[in-house]
C-alpha cells in the first residue's frame, strides 16, 4: 500500500537534534516512509491514499514506552475491552509492554515468568490493536531464574526483561539477572520509586546504580517517586535511560527534565504513561505529559515530543519515532483544537493544551483521518483527498 500526506505546515522528526524538517509532505509505501518533504506531483498521484492536511502539522507516532498489557486488547486491572485501540485515537502508534505482570493469577516460578513471556511476544506479534504496534513478552525477573533461562527466552525472541515485582528479598537480589539479561541482548527495565517489594523501603538510586538497567521505568514515581537527592545521583552517575509518567509525580518529572538537559543527555528522557494501572486508563496520556513539559518547563516542545518518540525508539532499538525515510510508516497528523486560542499544534501544546489528532496512519495504513474520538476536532480540514481502493478510512468522529 503506498499513501502520501500533502498539504503539511509543519513537520516534527522526532530527533531533538534536528527536531524540524523542511518541506510539505511525506511519501510511504509497503509499511516504510520513503520520502519525507517534497514528494513530486507524480508519485502522489500513484498513491493509493492521498490524505490532504490542511496545513495541520505532523508528527511521528507516540511511543508508549510503558503499558500494562495482558492479552488480547483488554485490562483485567480497569476491566476494560479496546484500551489500546482508544490509545491509537490519542496518536499512540506503538506500546511498550513492561511486562503481563496484570494477568490474573500470573506465574511466579522461573518456568512461568518465562512462558508467559513468550505467549505475549507471539500473541502481539501479528496482533495490531486498532493498528498499534505492540512489543509484548517481558520476562518478569523471579528468584530462581538462572542465565540458561534468559538464553532460553532470548533464543526464542523475547527481548524484554523487567526487575520490580518479583518475590527478591531486597533489590539488589536483581543484580545478577539483570546483568544475565543484559548479556544475552535483552532491553532491562526496572521499577524506580515507591515499593512493590514487601518490606522494602523502595527502589532508589543506589540500587539502579548497582543494577544498572538499560531504563528505569516511572523515575518520577509509578507513582510514588523517590527522594529529591536521588535523582541528580541517577542523571550524573549513569547512563541510565529515564523514564517519566502521566502516571507519576509531576512536580519530579519536570525536576527530572531539568536535570537531564543541563547534563547536556536530554536523549534519555522518555516519556510513557504507565497505564493502564490504578491511575486509570490514559488515551491522551502521552499528549498530556508532552504538555506538561512544553508549558511547566521552558524546554521547546519539539523536544517533549522527541521524548516520546525518537528518544524512546533509539533507547529500544525500535525502527519507528522518527519521520524519515526507511523508518517504519507511523505518522500522526495533530493540529490545534476548535475552541482553543492557539492556531498550530505546537502552539497549543506549548500553551498547555492538548493537540487534536487528526490522522493517523501506522505501518502505512491510514487508521482514521478526521478526527480522533478521543480530542476535539481539529481547526483544519484534514481529509482523505484521494482513495483508490475500496475502504473508507474517513471518521466524522460524532
Ligand atoms: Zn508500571
Amino acid at each position: 500500500m503506498k499513501t502520501a500526506i500533502v498539504n503539511l505546515a509543519t513537520i516534527v522528526t522526532g530527533d531533538w537534534r534536528h527536531p524540524l524538517a523542511q518541506g510539505d509532505s511525506i511519501l510511504m509505501a509497503d509499511g516504510k516512509i520513503v520520502e519525507v518533504g517534497t514528494v513530486p506531483a507524480d508519485a502522489v498521484r500513484s498513491c493509493d491514499v492521498v490524505i490532504d492536511a490542511g496545513g495541520a502539522t505532523a508528527i511521528p507516532g507516540l511511543i508508549d514506552s510503558q503499558v500494562h498489557n495482558t492479552f488480547g486488547d483488554y485490562t483485567p486491572r480497569q476491566k476494560t475491552v479496546g484500551f489500546l485501540e482508544s490509545y491509537v485515537h490519542g496518536g499512540t502508534t506503538t506500546a511498550i509492554g513492561a511486562s503481563e505482570v496484570h494477568v490474573p493469577g500470573r506465574p511466579k516460578d522461573p518456568e512461568g515468568v518465562k512462558a508467559l513471556a513468550l505467549a505475549a511476544f507471539k500473541c502481539f506479534e501479528h496482533f495490531r490493536p486498532g493498528g498499534m504496534r505492540v512489543h509484548a513478552g517481558s520476562i518478569i525477573l523471579e528468584p530462581g531464574l538462572t542465565e540458561k533461562d534468559f538464553k532460553e527466552v532470548a533464543d526464542k525472541g523475547v527481548w524484554l526483561a523487567k526487575a520490580g515485582f518479583g518475590a527478591v528479598q531486597t533489590p539488589f537480589d536483581y543484580v545478577p539477572m539483570v546483568a544475565w539479561a543484559k548479556k544475552h541482548g535483552m532491553i532491562t527495565t526496572v521499577h524506580t520509586g515507591g515499593s512493590s517489594i514487601p518490606g522494602s523501603s523502595g527502589i532508589w538510586a543506589e540500587h539502579l546504580i548497582a543494577m544498572q538497567p538499560d531504563v528505569s521505568f516511572h523515575v518520577n514515581g509509578g507513582p510514588v517517586a523517590m527522594p529529591d537527592e536521588d535523582f541528580p545521583r541517577v542523571v550524573n552517575d549513569s547512563r541510565i535511560a529515564l523514564q517519566v509518567c502521566t502516571a507519576g509525580n509531576l512536580r519530579t518529572l519536570l525536576l527530572i527534565a531539568d536535570l537531564v538537559r543541563k547534563a547536556d543527555q536530554f536523549d534519555r528522557l522518555l516519556i510513557a504513561t504507565d497505564t493502564p494501572t490504578g491511575s486509570g486508563i490514559m488515551p491522551l496520556g502521552m499528549m498530556y505529559t508532552i504538555t506538561h513539559l512544553a508549558s511547566l518547563s521552558d524546554l521547546p516542545v519539539e523536544w517533549a515530543i522527541a521524548a516520546a518518540t525518537g528518544n524512546n525508539a533509539r533507547v529500544y532499538g525500535l525502527n519507528s519515532g522518527l519521520l524519515k525515510a526507511g523508518c517504519d510508516a507511523d505518522v500522526v497528523v495533530l493540529d490545534a483544537c476548535v475552541g482553543g486560542s492557539k492556531n498550530t499544534a505546537l502552539d497549543a501544546l506549548r500553551n498547555g493544551d492538548i493537540a487534536a489528532v487528526a490522522a493517523v496512519v501506522t505501518d502505512g495504513v491510514p487508521r482514521f483521518v478526521g478526527r480522533s474520538r478521543n480530542t476535539p476536532a481539529p481547526i483544519k480540514n484534514v481529509r482523505v483527498a484521494e482513495c483508490r481502493i475500496p475502504q473508507d478510512f474517513s471518521q466524522s468522529g460524532h
